[in-house]
């Protein structure tokens, strides 16, 4: 497979049509080559207008809302299997623009097509409640779209995080305008083809790329928009939040991460290295959820170090296309800060046991696999989201000073333990401040499962059945029949 598969130029989705940007176009990077991939229309304050009125129109239109539930479901497994269709196209965009593994685009695809199945399986599930009221009363309650549901994506998994908010908007009956990231723009493209290619009315999805301080302002801002589904960094949900704030509209927020998980002295601690490589070096790091501190009891921290380290060794590092091991950082900013925060922390007297720089002996942005020992939780390493291949560990002494240190952060996304012992993962999991906790192996969770963080990771719930509430609002309808209390219908 070559970059020439890739198509030169990706349109917006508006309205049902495929249209160029009133911006211009956005040069999309390979992260891999540092070259140029391929462009992107992007998108302009027009563009977002034409973009919410579309939503507004599919909404007013009822169509979804007025559908049997189950149809909205049936309409949603025809997505899912038009995206599965397409996984080798998607796995490639995956790989080139956003330098994953093709079996890491492949699995983007995947988990997009399951989106839709398991929530068009919801679809006929959401229920309202009956409300006894006493005689002469009927009450009950509606779970109730929102209407324009604005979704603004992160680069680092653009398709399944896109996806999660979709299908859940609209097997709920939302309208939905999505902005791409600038960054990896490509895959949600794929997912905007496949609805195309199915009976949805134009209108209900809307996919928009345009850079976040333009166009995804404009989006946020805009008056005519419902709700909110922001996923990215903790600035960004903050300046979101005040756009929310201005209109009182809904938003779920799904922020940034900095993620700990703790090695009793009883772990399995093979497993706990192997589960630690897979929670760092995933995605190069490049994940929310990613495990960045690994707290470590001090009477085995030398061997877990050991084994980490030999593990971070073992790992190629080259472009996804190759099938390498550890792939590129998106892109040459992000690399600097990485190295920035190894080169701070080793000012700051931490050591890396491995790695701890950049790779430049390739093209693209290779940041090497590092494990940093004699971390401290003050270091900015220790508290702030680094975003790349780079593990945090700090050793303690007991329970409480691991809890004490794994809660020490503004975040709580995820955290994790490993024990053999089942009442002390429990006891642990009981006193982390995470929306998400893994017993004994990181990423354990699934699509059933809820996830979003607590603090400065956000709230609402993103995944699992509970998502869906964040896309309706309870509507209550009391009822009084006949015409006196208590009365008899017509009597
Ligand atoms: P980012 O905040 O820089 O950008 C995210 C999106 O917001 C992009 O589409 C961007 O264009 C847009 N944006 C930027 N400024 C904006 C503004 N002022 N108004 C509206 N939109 C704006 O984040 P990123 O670098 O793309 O992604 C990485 C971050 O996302 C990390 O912090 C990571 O932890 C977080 N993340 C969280 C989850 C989760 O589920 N909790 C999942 C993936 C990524």
């Amino acid at each position: 497979m070559s970059e020439q598969q890739i198509k030169p130029y990706w349109q917006n989705y508006i309205d049902g049509a495929w249209v160029d940007g009133g911006g211009g176009r956005i040069a999309v990077e390979d992260p891999a080559s540092g070259e140029t991939l391929a462009e992107v229309a992007r998108a302009d304050g027009g563009d977002v207008d034409r973009a919410v009125a579309a939503a507004r129109r599919a909404f007013e239109s009822r169509y979804l809302q007025d559908l049997r539930p189950a149809e909205r479901g049936q309409l949603m497994f025809e997505i899912a299997e038009k995206v599965a269709g397409m996984a080798d196209e998607i796995a490639l965009a995956e790989c080139l623009d956003n330098g994953k593994t093709l079996a890491g685009g492949r699995n983007e695809a995947m988990a997009c097509a399951r989106y839709f199945t398991y929530y068009g399986g919801a679809a006929d599930k959401l229920e309202g409640r009956m409300i006894p009221l006493g005689a002469g009363y009927v009450d009950y309650t509606v779970p109730a779209p929102f209407g324009v549901s604005a979704q603004v994506v992160p680069w680092n998994f653009p398709l399944q995080i896109g996806a999660r908010s979709v299908a859940c908007a609209i097997a709920t009956g939302n309208a939905v305008v999505v902005k791409s990231p600038e960054l990896s723009p490509l895959s949600l493209c794929k997912l905007a083809e496949a609805i195309d290619q199915v009976g949805l009315p134009k209108g209900f999805f809307n996919l928009i790329c345009g850079y976040g301080h333009d166009c995804g302002g404009a989006l946020v801002a805009h008056g005519d928009v419902d709700h909110i589904v922001f996923t990215g960094s903790l600035a960004t949900g903050r300046s979101i939040l005040r756009a929310a704030a201005e209109r009182v509209i809904p938003s779920v927020m799904e922020l940034g991460g900095k993620s700990a998980g703790i090695v009793y002295a009883d772990a399995d601690l093979e497993q706990a290295a192997a589960s630690t490589a897979i929670g760092i070096f995933t995605h190069a790091g490049q994940v929310c959820s990613a495990q960045s501190r690994l707290l470590v009891h001090r009477r085995v921290h030398d061997e877990v170090v050991d084994r980490l380290v030999e593990r971070a060794r073992a790992l190629r590092l080259g472009p996804g296309i190759d099938g390498a091991d550890l792939t590129p950082l998106i892109s040459a900013p992000q690399l600097d800060k990485v190295e920035g925060y190894c080169l701070a922390a080793s000012q700051a007297g931490a050591d890396a046991a491995t790695g701890g720089r950049r790779d430049d002996g390739l093209p693209g942005h290779f940041m090497a696999a590092t494990v940093f020992t004699g971390v401290t939780p003050d270091m900015a390493m220790a508290r702030e989201e680094v975003f790349g291949p780079v593990l945090a560990v700090l050793p303690f002494e007991d329970e409480d000073e691991a809890i004490r240190i794994a809660n020490g952060t503004d975040y709580g996304l995820c955290a994790g333990v490993y024990t053999k012992d089942l009442e002390k993962a429990h006891w642990t999991a009981d006193r982390l401040s995470a929306g998400q906790v893994f017993v004994n192996e990181w990423f354990a969770g699934g699509i059933e499962t809820p996830f979003g963080g607590m603090k400065r990771s956000g709230f609402g719930r993103e995944k699992g059945q509970e998502a869906l509430l964040n896309y309706v609002q309870t509507k209550n309808v009391a009822v009084k029949l006949g015409s006196g209390a208590g009365g008899r219908p017509g009597g």
